[in-house]
């Protein structure tokens, strides 16, 4: 009796359980890190922005010199084109 494995969608998964999505996650610009904006300790608003930070470490850091940081990673706010 030949064995056959069951006909299921093992190798299919469902959308967004593959991979984290990054929807509610900021991006720590100190460090890189992905900080929960809705858990996130330690935050800093400069020019209307908030930011979202892993640790107290990291949000001195910024608000030392946070132009340092800034539009590093991240387009600037104000693009002309879509
Ligand atoms: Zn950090």
């Amino acid at each position: 009796m030949p064995y056959l494995p069951p006909p299921g969608p093992l190798e299919t998964l469902p959308p967004g359980s593959a991979a984290k999505e990054v929807g509610d996650m900021a991006i720590d610009p100190v460090c890189g890190m992905q900080v929960d904006e809705e858990t996130a300790l330690y935050r800093s608003e400069r020019d209307g922005r908030t930011y979202y930070f892993c640790s107290p470490g990291c949000k001195r850091e910024f608000d030392r010199d946070p132009r340092k940081f800034i539009g590093r990673d991240e387009p600037p706010p104000h693009q002309h084109h879509a």
